[in-house]
């Protein structure tokens, strides 16, 4: 391609020339905003609110530690944290220290993170304890737990460091034709020129409040992040499990009183799904792919003001913007500042008549670069011979578009392989590559159909060394699936396979994509065999699956991911049940039990609020001190639902469950080690505390030694309650013989207990009994067998953890502590105990142990009509502890 030595640009909608400081880099405008701003709202996370001050001050800390790590200005920094404020606050911090950040989801495979950790030569990695040596690299880890620790020793002001408009703020990975993912250079002046664009329009201003819903590993979080900390506004600020679920981001929005949304058309279909109908007051921009006219239609009557949205990475975030009134009209719009578009043909000619061309994007969005790949950079980066600037670059966007008469510009798709799905940016040819490596795989070639509207998936069509049956193809495919989700992320795993002998060729012979056959779904590879619904509830789950997943028949061992279900259909699903059953899942349990059987067992036994983090919210909102409840055995928080539902409207009630729930996660089997856990926990989430702990049966034990934890770490413990706990210490460290004594005694002091009961209540007792004997032969069988594998436990959990919360409890040593312990008894008896007044806490509760008698038994004090006289006693010693 020849290039013409100098253009007139003879478009005028590219005078987009707005003055700005260019040499200022971001952190000059956030420190400014943070002045201005000091004592308003900068972010809220799931009941924590930090003020512009706060964040001030803790990214100028970290930006110091950072620098006492040896960190100077042109280093770059991995980081690789879930979704907190703490996230924030280390983006502002690496950016405030002079280096450039590396965005990593911690959730993305090993190789991927370690590469590009690799390839950018990063110094240090920003981490959390949950990720410590989960990477391995050269860069050393700095734990987020540990810098904040030190907070202490540094001062909050501004950390003495030069940074110029033109250092690197950050470099974005994006998916690569040639098998890696390449690094896109983006410089401060990048950034701000975008940032001050966007706040003049679409506008953002100090009242407004955005909800945050991008993972930092999209360029386009940068909008959402640091927009409004040069405005002053509030973010809210979403995890990961709730930028997942529409239903719960449509009711953040309509009730945290949120006013501006950026997303993908993925994240506005599913917050549709949710049930969304009516007008809210609210500006919302969306990008990233193509805007759907179905979209355009549903948005417009539903918001104030609906943006679309449309740039490219490597131009940074944004580069045209358009207000959309009507679905006639969607078009891209018209360049931000100081940026231009052209539309070209081969021979760089601007097309302003209307022709359709290759968009091309100049000016101070365009980055400067891939890292590390000059010969690639030169491809997409060439000379600007518009601007008549010597060494000017612009970027071949490789998308296709046109000029209205109005100087909009229409965008037509791509010109090569790369695709949007769900928002993410994937050349097809990476999977290609990855797939090629497996063995039995001659030739790949990977699509992305939407036979589904708004359901796109990604296809592979093979040709491969040697025809298997059916059942082998079927084992082969899942083996590939593995093996792609070991170096690519989820979303870039094709859904689909199609085995081909040849695949097909255009008469030039190239691929001829568009002759690739329509998978057919029907036939999709399951492992095991049809089995259909066995009882009421799963008849209704398979009738909901078939319906929106477009199938005709799932079995009910059919996994819903390998049926490629996502989101958007989970969405769907969840809101179908919900209005069947009136019974609301998080859409986490979706991905948990994800089978037809597991779904169904999940709304047999009620379940508000079942995620597999240790911490359960079960009841987040309210102004009171929230209480923590440890799960007992049984393992679940589910129990606790009905109680904290019987308490005060604005007391924040959250769960704990044991790791291990999960089938992943190894069960902890120390006590100190599950307490620590737990409060790691808490503390990511209240940090500062004061602590309301409460612990059910083995719970109440648990929570014992978390107040034992937190008092150590001079943290402050205003109540401890134990629900029906028997503290008893361990006989571990006692003489064999008094060990042995003390054993047969408690034995028989137990059978002549069961008589006594059962005289009062041979009914009950009976049930009780047997039931405990049951389990006592099917553990002893299953020891006697060795069977490891299928021992389901008493409470459809593992039994595993089971095993491993017991042999905590009976190894725990047990110290005396300076507090209080609030001992919830429950009236009716059902086993013995030497101490039933205190139930053994006296000589460890060395402030003394309050007696609250509850109606019920061990088992049933949380069942209804015993939950509601529950909640009123421990509501009042809740209050009166908060007060003290
Ligand atoms: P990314 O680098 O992930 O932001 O992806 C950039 C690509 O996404 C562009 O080159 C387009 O192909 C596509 N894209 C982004 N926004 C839009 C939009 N509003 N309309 C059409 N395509 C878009």
């Amino acid at each position: 391609m020849s290039a013409p030595v100098h253009l007139e640009n003879t478009n005028s909608y590219n005078d987009t020339v707005a003055e700005y400081p260019r040499e200022k880099a971001l952190p000059h405008f956030v420190n400014e905003c943070a002045k201005k701003y000091a004592n308003k709202v900068a972010i809220k996370f799931h009941g924590r609110n930090l003020t512009y001050k706060e964040v001030y001050e803790s990214s100028n800390k970290l930006a110091k530690i950072l620098i006492d790590n040896g960190i100077k200005s042109g280093d770059i920094i991995g980081l690789a944290l879930d979704r907190s404020p703490e996230m924030i606050i280390s983006l502002l911090a690496i950016l405030k220290s002079g280096a450039a950040y590396i965005p990593l989801d911690p959730e993305y495979p090993k190789d991927r993170v370690e590469f590009m950790l690799d390839d950018s030569s990063a110094k240090i990695l920003i981490t959390s304890k949950k990720y410590h040596n989960h990477f391995a690299s050269t860069a050393s880890e700095i734990l987020i737990e540990d810098a904040l620790e030190k907070f202490g020793s540094y001062t909050g002001d501004e950390p003495r460091v030069e940074i110029t408009g033109d250092d690197l703020a950050y470099v974005l990975y994006t998916s690569g034709s040639t098998g890696k993912p390449k690094g896109v250079q983006i410089r401060h002046f990048n950034l701000v020129n975008f940032l001050l664009s966007m706040q003049k329009e679409p506008a953002m201003t100090a009242s407004d409040k955005i909800l945050t819903v991008t993972t930092i590993s999209f360029d386009i979080a940068g909008l959402e992040l640091y927009l409004p900390l040069i405005c002053g506004a509030e973010i809210t600020l979403t995890n990961s499990d709730t930028a997942k679920d529409g239903r719960i981001l449509f009711d953040m929005v309509k009730n945290d009183g949120i006013t501006f949304m950026q997303a993908t058309p993925y994240t506005w279909r599913m917050m549709l799904e949710a049930g969304w109908e009516k007008l809210l007051p609210l500006k919302i921009l969306c990008g990233g792919e193509a805007l759907p006219k179905d979209l355009v239609g549903k948005l417009t009557v539903r918001t104030s003001q609906l943006w679309n949205m449309y740039g490219p990475t490597e131009t940074t975030i944004w580069s045209t913007i358009k207000l959309i009134e009507s679905d006639n009209d969607i078009t891209i719009g018209k360049p931000i500042d100081n940026t231009q578009v052209y539309i070209v043909d081969e021979n760089l000619n601007n097309l302003t008549d209307g022709s359709i061309g290759e968009i091309i994007i100049g000016g101070d969005g365009v980055a400067a670069g891939y890292l590390n790949r000059p010969e690639l950079t030169a491809e997409r980066f060439i000379d600007n011979p518009f601007s008549g600037k010597p060494g000017d670059k612009m970027y071949r966007t490789g998308d296709l578009g046109r000029y209205k008469e109005d100087g909009d510009i229409v965008c037509l798709g791509r010109m090569d392989h790369q695709v949007k799905v769900r928002g993410y940016r994937i050349e097809l040819e990476e999977i290609e590559h990855a797939l090629v490596k497996e063995d039995d795989i001659k030739q790949a070639v990977v699509i992305a159909r939407e036979d589904i509207p708004g359901d796109p998936r990604l296809v592979g069509y093979l040709v491969l060394e040697e025809e298997g049956s059916d059942t082998d193809l079927k084992k082969k495919i899942h083996n590939w699936q593995q093996a792609l989700l070991a170096v690519l992320p989820e979303y870039m795993v094709p859904d689909d396979f199609v085995v081909m002998t040849a695949i097909p060729i255009t008469p030039n012979g190239k691929i001829d994509r568009k002759a690739l056959p329509k998978p057919d779904y029907n036939t999709i590879a399951r492992l095991g065999e049809y089995v259909a619904p066995r009882t009421e509830i799963e008849n209704q789950v398979a009738e909901i699956w078939q319906e929106l997943m477009g199938l005709e028949k799932i079995s009910i061992y059919d996994n819903f991911f390998e049926l490629g279900g996502r989101s958007l259909v989970a969405v769907q699903i969840m809101a179908r049940i919900e209005k069947l059953t009136g019974k609301r899942l998080p859409l986490a349990t979706l991905f948990e039990h994800s089978t037809i059987e597991k779904l169904s067992l999940m709304l047999n036994i009620d379940s508000k609020s079942i995620t597999w983090d240790s911490l359960v919210h079960i009841k987040p909102n309210g102004t009171k001190m929230p209480l923590y409840i440890v799960h007992g055995a049984g393992l679940n928080v589910l129990l606790f639902n009905a109680l904290a539902m019987n308490m005060d409207d604005d007391q924040p009630v959250f769960g704990l469950q044991a790791r291990g729930l999960n089938g992943i996660d190894e069960p902890l089997d120390v006590m100190e080690e599950i307490a620590a856990n737990y409060i790691a926990e808490i503390v990511a989430q209240n940090p500062t505390g004061p602590y309301a702990l409460a612990g059910y049966s083995l719970g109440g034990t648990i929570a014992y030694e978390m107040a034992h934890q937190l008092l150590a770490a001079g943290k402050e413990v205003k109540m401890l309650a134990v629900f029906d706990t028997y503290a008893k210490q361990t006989d571990i460290f006692d003489p064999p013989v008094k060990r042995t004594f003390n054993r047969v005694r408690l034995g028989f002091m137990k059978l002549f207990n069961s008589f006594a009961l059962m005289a009062e209540d041979p009914k009950g007792i009976f049930k009780y009994k047997s039931e405990l004997i049951r389990r006592r032969i099917i553990r002893a069988w299953w020891k006697i067998t060795g069977n490891t594998e299928n021992q389901k436990g008493f409470f459809a959990y593992d039994n595993e953890i089971d095993e491993a919360s017991a042999k905590a409890k009976r190894n725990y040593f047990q110290k005396p502590l300076e507090i209080t312990v609030d001992l919830f008894r429950a009236k009716k008896r059902t086993f013995y105990m030497d101490d039933y007044e205190f139930m053994g806490w006296k000589k460890f509760a060395l402030k003394g142990v309050n007696i609250h008698d509850i109606p019920g038994e061990h088992n049933t004090i949380f069942a209804p009509p015993n939950d509601k006289e529950f909640a009123v006693v421990l509501q009042k010693c809740l209050d009166r502890a908060s007060k003290e």
